[in-house]
């Protein structure tokens, strides 16, 4: 997304993304993903096929349709006609094809584009990408997998989560390296957006600077090909229209906005509308009445079309009729979709309340007034308790201050409402406040996602010693296992996670006995056969000293504990050769979670730590026991507190009914 204003050209640059890499997945789709259905085995469709135009290509397969097709050749068939669609901008057309031919699951690139059109509500689509996501990766299709989570940035930074939004650009340029540069491009834009809407001048301009180094790409690129590619052109416009936007209204560098809006040369309906309307606001904005009013006239004359997914550019319309003194009416502005997003209702709100006349003041506050108490204050509730467990203290801190002269404002608003006939100007000024700290607070954790940024280029991902991932590692990617796994449990059964947590047994005398180097030495290999032993979607970090971490996906319990039994089998199966002659016995004892425990139909909050307090609890079993042996904990009975697990002896639970185990233990 480009800006809030902008956010339905960019979503149609996505849609010109993913079908850029449906050109070019295609034949790799039919060959390698496909190769073991009956798809691979359909005839091709005839090559004159390819050069009918957009309604005859329809037909033609709507055709193909009716002949009573296999079931392969139906799914291929509608899928094509949804890709015609789609390149079309028909897409009121593709939702009905989704249904009714749901993609297969190892169909990546049409499940991407059936989410795209998608109505599902958002926490149902944020789910739906994280699953595809986590499917791509294991595929091994990174291109799909980044797509997906610069997708889900989207959608979440329209929904004003800007927090969640980075998290999910950071994890993508994570994989920067094995996109294409059009998924590159897509992600690159996309940040620049969230800098430019939410940064402090310093990021806008980066904003800026990285829309730029965008279009040199692209018109390197340009200038390479001999025919300039569809894709191209269509990125390079709605970024010129972008710029545009960002101009006029993040920077109100109104001469600026209009020479990028000059640069649009575009047929699309939809665009041609935006573009006159915002060139007519930088114009209004610069007192330009004459250009203003002319673009304003060609702006209304523009056939519309229900296709348009915009549904403020009448509110903008009115806006500038306001400001041009043409008329008073306001009334589009009021009706903005739920949809919509955040910072255009924050853009058109904090107009209206600016405006001249008491009447637009007075809606445009209680407009504000109903975002705040609707979107704004439960968005900071539900942050301020993630911040709790959160680590970054400083933060915490201002955040914290910054909230009780928030909650000060707000108390001092009600009081505002209630007293009849109190000031209007006072109300629009503890109003202004507030956004005033909301924007502080949005800016205030962009500089900490800044900082965090930069040491998270400098702590690598990884253990120097073992070169296995570190518990950085793992906080980033364990959120998103259980978030799969609980989903997916709620839907499939069999799909669950073991979380293991190893400890070398006596390693202090090891030290002792033959010094730290050679201590350092059985680290190494044991790490490796342990890495050996799991998989490649498994995650396996140094915990910290002589202690593992490994998270593994299973489709039952007795995989659960086949595993542990996997994991010692490797370290006793020979000693360890650690050179010059020297040789160990090592061993090491494994304590392990099942997750989840729960019934489906039970509330589960269990977050990570937890977890692994549990997997510990069943650590110091092993060890107090016997060492050299697993104790895996299958099952926890709803009733039972985990707290209480963990803090007394796990021995005492288990009389007590409320933890099931399985241990390699030998019973005396
Ligand atoms: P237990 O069976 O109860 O686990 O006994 P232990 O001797 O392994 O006990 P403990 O877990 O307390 O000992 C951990 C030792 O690991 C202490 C610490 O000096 C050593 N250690 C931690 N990190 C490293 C490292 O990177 N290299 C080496 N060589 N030793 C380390
Ligand atoms: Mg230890
Ligand atoms: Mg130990």
């Amino acid at each position: 997304m480009m800006s809030g204003v902008a956010a339905g050209w960019v979503r149609k640059m996505l849609l010109s993304i993913i079908l850029y890499t449906f050109v070019l997945c295609a034949s790799a789709q039919s060959t390698n993903e496909v190769n073991t259905s009956d798809l691979d085995n359909l005839y091709p469709l005839p090559k004159e096929y390819g050069s009918l135009s957009y309604e005859e290509q329809v037909r033609a397969l709507q055709a193909r349709l009716q002949r009573n097709p296999s079931v392969a050749e139906k799914y291929r068939l509608m899928r094509e006609i949804a890709i015609q669609h789609y390149q079309n901008g028909e897409i009121k057309h593709i939702l009905p094809i989704c249904e009714s031919n749901p993609p297969q699951s190892f169909d990546l690139h049409f499940r991407l584009l059936c989410i795209d059109v998608s109505d599902a509500d958002y926490q149902d689509i944020i789910e739906v990408l994280l699953l595809l996501y986590n499917d791509a990766l294991e595929k091994g299709n990174i291109e799909v997998a980044v797509q997906s989570l610069s997708y889900l940035a989207w959608k979440q930074s329209s929904n004003g989560d800007i927090d969640d939004a980075f998290q999910s650009y950071e994890q993508a340029l994570l994989h920067a390296e094995h996109v294409s540069t059009p998924v590159l491009n897509d992600i690159t834009l996309n940040l620049a957006t969230l800098y430019i809407m939410y940064g402090d001048e310093k990021y806008k301009n980066r904003g800026i600077a990285l829309n730029e180094e965008v279009i040199r790409r692209l018109r390197t690129f340009r200038k390479k090909e001999s025919e300039p590619t569809e894709y191209v052109e269509e990125v390079l416009q709605n970024i010129y229209f972008n710029l545009g936007v960002a101009y006029t209204l993040h920077l109100f560098n109104f001469d600026k906005a209009l020479k990028w809006f000059d640069l649009v040369d575009n047929e699309d309906p939809e665009l041609i509308q935006s573009v006159l309307v915002f060139s007519s606001l930088a114009h209004a904005e610069l007192g330009e009445i004459a250009q203003a009013t002319e673009k304003l006239q060609r702006s209304f004359k523009v056939p519309e079309s229900e296709l348009f997914k915009t549904d403020y550019l009448k509110c903008y319309q009115q806006i500038i009729q306001i400001k041009l003194k043409l008329s008073k009416q306001i009334e589009h502005c009021l009706q903005l979709k739920k949809s919509t997003p955040l910072e255009v209702k924050l853009d058109v709100y904090s107009r209206m309340v600016e405006a001249d006349h008491m009447s637009l003041r007075d809606a445009g506050l209680s407009a504000f007034y109903e975002l705040y108490t609707e979107v704004l204050r439960p968005k900071l509730q539900l942050k301020s308790i993630k911040s709790a467990s959160n680590a970054e203290l400083s933060r915490l801190q201002q955040e914290s201050k910054l909230k009780g002269k928030l909650i000060e404002k707000e108390r001092e608003l009600k009081r505002a409402e209630q007293e009849k006939g109190a000031s209007q100007t006072q109300l629009a000024f503890a109003i202004s406040t507030i956004l005033l700290l909301i924007l502080m607070i949005i800016i205030l954790q962009l500089r900490q996602k800044h900082k965090l940024a930069i040491q998270f280029e400098e702590m690598s991902l990884r253990d120097r010693l073992t070169s296995l991932y570190n518990r950085r590692y793992f906080e980033q990617n364990i959120e998103r296992e259980l978030k799969i796994a609980k989903r997916v449990n709620r839907e499939h059964l069999n799909h669950s996670l073991g979380i293991y947590l190893f400890d070398i047994d006596h390693f202090k005398k090891i030290n002792d006995n033959y010094g730290h180097e050679i201590g350092d030495r059985v680290l190494i290999e044991f790490s490796r056969r342990v890495n050996m032993s799991t998989r490649d979607t498994d995650i396996l970090v140094r915990w910290g000293g002589e202690e593992f971490v490994l998270v593994s996906r299973f489709q039952g319990i007795h995989d659960f504990h086949l595993l542990a039994d996997r994991i010692l089998e490797s370290i006793n199966r020979e000693e360890f050769d650690l050179g010059d002659n020297l040789t160990l016995n090592v061993s090491c004892t494994v304590g392990a979670m099942h997750y989840p425990f729960y019934t489906r139909a039970t509330q589960d909050d269990t977050d990570w730590h937890q977890l692994i307090q549990l997997a510990d609890a069943a650590l110091y079993m092993g060890k107090s026991k016997q060492r050299n042996c697993w104790v895996c904990i299958d099952h926890i009975s709803a009733a039972a507190e985990i707290s209480e697990i963990s803090s007394q002896d796990l021995e005492v639970s288990v009389k007590k009914n409320n933890v099931t185990i399985s241990t390699s233990l030998k019973t005396n």
